[in-house]
């Protein structure tokens, strides 16, 4: 028997697709929308088109934003021959608010895992390479997660890039193992950040 409007059970499943929402999360997400007054659903519709329609990737950096060119790319007082190459934009931002980075990033959109399928090709790596091979970098800082995607996506780009003769670094080990950086106190951050070593 069919409890629920089939209305709703599309909802539900369209919610516990989402990451981090599991079927018990998602009913309780769907009966809370329907019974949200009309203008607030509408307010939530507008902005989830408006941010799908106006959030794109900077063309320099990968990072979201909802210019052409980010607002750390465009800071003309930040070092172009620093590169610190991070997994999504919520790393970014997490070493953005150490204030203890004056180097431009690149955000990969995810780490190499085989064990569900994602290669180098399915995230910015190409991009990357293509970067360094067309400015002036001298360092390339590897601060992908200390999980084991993390690790091998480092050790990866390590191998492509130190052949051109870019010097690249890793982040300190302040990191917890398996710890996504966007959890982490601002203070440890930039503590991996300055004592990080040589790959
Ligand atoms: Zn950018």
């Amino acid at each position: 028997m069919d409890l629920y409007s089939g209305y709703i059970n599309k909802l539900v499943e369209e919610l516990s697709a989402l990451p981090g929402i599991g079927s018990k999360s998602a009913q309780r997400l769907a009966f809370h929308l329907i019974n949200m007054p009309q203008d607030r659903v509408n307010r939530l519709a507008t902005t989830i088109l408006d941010a799908k329609a106006n959030v794109r990737y900077c063309s320099k950096c990968f990072t979201l934003t909802d210019r052409e060119i980010c607002p750390v790319c465009a800071d003309e007082r930040r070092d172009r021959t620093t590169i610190m190459v991070v997994e999504n934009t919520r790393d970014l931002a997490a070493y953005e608010k150490t204030g203890k980075y004056t180097g431009v990033y690149h955000v990969l959109h995810g780490a190499i895992s085989p064990m569900i399928g994602i290669g180098p090709g399915d995230i910015k790596i190409k991009e990357l390479v293509e970067r360094c091979s067309a400015e002036d970098v001298r360092e390339v800082i590897l601060a992908t997660n200390s999980s084991l995607e993390g690790e091998t996506t480092a050790m990866y780009i390590s191998k492509l890039l130190k052949p051109a003769g870019i010097r690249v670094t890793r982040i300190a080990s302040g990191v917890p193992v398996g710890g996504d950086l966007e959890y982490i106190d601002e203070v440890t951050l930039g503590r991996a950040l300055e004592g990080r070593t040589e790959l």
